[in-house]
């Protein structure tokens, strides 16, 4: 069938998105599906059709109907520095952030010029684990207990049948929570160097079909009961952590403070006490921090991860206290980051060109440590990014900065 009689056929609703014949190429379909869109609501699609992405696999692992890619301006922060665990404090890191919000990346840059000055954030990552809880419906509190002793009996099995389903899954512990006739079994899971999402629907899938369901007779109702708990803020996930729980910090001078912020310790303690802690309690928040969200969302799309999940991992509390006469410790906790250096959108071109260029990537004699490497830059980032916005506030810069950098006259290009 010919190209212009499959255009037709789209823009008529005779044959759906999906429906193009699987022997013509992904690149081919993507131009099929645009030129058909673009007759639909009349808008050219120059800009989404050029991409340097696979297209076999942005069509087949990444993106349904595929059209084409959008484009987000990369930039890079750095030199870093980062006194961890699987970063060495002689590296300098340079941290490529995808973004379009102008001022971003100068900001953090500026923060990580002052941990710089300092030696570098110290930086501690813990492995919680990823989750998945799915929804049992029982018939009230015996059957519960008698469903909930059979979970507990059978954990060695339930771990062998869940572990089968990956080479890189080890399941950590369950944890249950019952409600009426409602059971949650909450599945945590290390995943090595994958955030593990997949891995630990796969492995919960297996375990109901197979094992409990057959075993118990107590239907499970959802594969995800939201206690698990995935793309949302939550309390569980605040208090018992969820993917990688990131601890951050650093103590800057009063020169570091004056030469790379701006600012000074009275300033930024006060700053951080009525608009981070006291502000937050205002607003019923769960993110006592100026804005995780940014550098998260920056460096999720930079390097491949679920930007979704921005939604959990910007939770968390910035501490600042006086120490000495001028000085500042200042830190970040961030309790709930699923992250992870190889799946998901990792594979893309260009992410993994991020991914390599901090030396994220996975050691098969270390499982893991890549994706804690990550975590450990990401925690720097962060405070660095923390550190910067607080202080504009200090000296007043935040709006003049926006307007400068977001806003701006757009040079002449000759
Ligand atoms: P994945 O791409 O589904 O799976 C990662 C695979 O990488 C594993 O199956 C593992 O193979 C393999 N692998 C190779 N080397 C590895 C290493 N060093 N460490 C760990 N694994 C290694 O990725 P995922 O992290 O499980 O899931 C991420 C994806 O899930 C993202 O696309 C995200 O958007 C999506 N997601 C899914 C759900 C869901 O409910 N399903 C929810 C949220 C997000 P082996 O298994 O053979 O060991």
């Amino acid at each position: 069938m010919d190209r212009e009689e499959l255009i037709r056929q789209l823009v008529e609703g005779e044959r759906r998105w999906h429906e193009l014949p699987e022997e013509i190429p992904a690149h081919t379909q993507a131009k099929i599906r645009r030129r058909a869109l673009e007759k639909l609501t009349g808008t050219q699609l120059d800009n989404i059709a050029a991409y340097t992405l696979d297209p076999v696999r942005a069509s087949t692992r990444h993106a349904e109907n595929f059209i084409g890619a959008t484009q987000i301006p990369v930039g890079i922060c750095g030199p870093l520095k980062v006194k961890g665990t699987w970063v060495d404090a002689d590296e300098d890191l340079h941290v490529p952030l995808a973004t379009t919000e102008g001022a971003l990346i100068a900001s953090i840059n500026r923060g990580c010029r002052a941990l710089r000055e300092a030696g570098g954030a110290v930086v501690r990552v813990e492995d919680v684990g990823i989750t998945r809880a799915p929804v049992f419906r029982t018939l009230g509190i015996d059957d519960t207990r008698r469903f909930l002793d059979w979970v507990r009996e059978n954990e060695s099995k339930i771990r062998q049948v869940a572990e089968a389903t990956s080479g890189h899954l080890e399941l950590l512990d369950i944890k249950s929570q019952t409600f009426g006739s409602s059971i949650y079994l909450r599945f945590r899971f290390r995943s090595g160097d994958a955030m593990g999402m997949n891995m630990a629907t796969i492995a919960c899938d297996r375990v109901v079909r197979d094992l409990i369901e057959p075993a118990t007779g107590i239907p499970c109702v959802a594969l995800s009961g939201n206690y698990c708990v995935d793309k949302k803020p939550s309390a569980v996930n605040f208090l018992e952590g969820r993917g990688k729980r990131i601890y951050a910090e650093v103590v800057l001078d009063g020169g570091i403070l004056e030469r790379c912020l701006k600012s000074n310790a009275r300033s930024l303690v006060e700053v951080q006490y009525r608009k981070n802690l006291l502000g937050s309690i205002a607003a019923g928040s769960m993110g006592f921090n100026a804005h995780y969200a940014n550098v998260l969302a920056a460096v999720f799309i930079a390097m491949g991860q679920d930007v979704a999940q921005v939604v959990e991992g910007a939770m968390g509390v910035t501490c600042i206290e006086p120490r000495g006469d001028d000085a500042v410790f200042a830190s970040v906790y961030l309790p709930d980051v699923p992250l992870g250096v190889v799946g998901g959108g990792t594979a893309l071109g260009p992410q993994q060109e991020a991914l390599k260029v901090i030396g994220a990537v996975p050691d098969p004699e270390n499982p893991g440590a890549g994706a804690i490497r990550l975590a450990e830059i990401l925690g720097a980032m962060v405070l660095a990014g923390e550190l910067s916005l607080l202080a504009a506030f200090t000296s007043g810069d935040l709006a003049g900065a926006h307007e400068q950098l977001g806003r701006g006259a757009i040079p002449d290009a000759t």
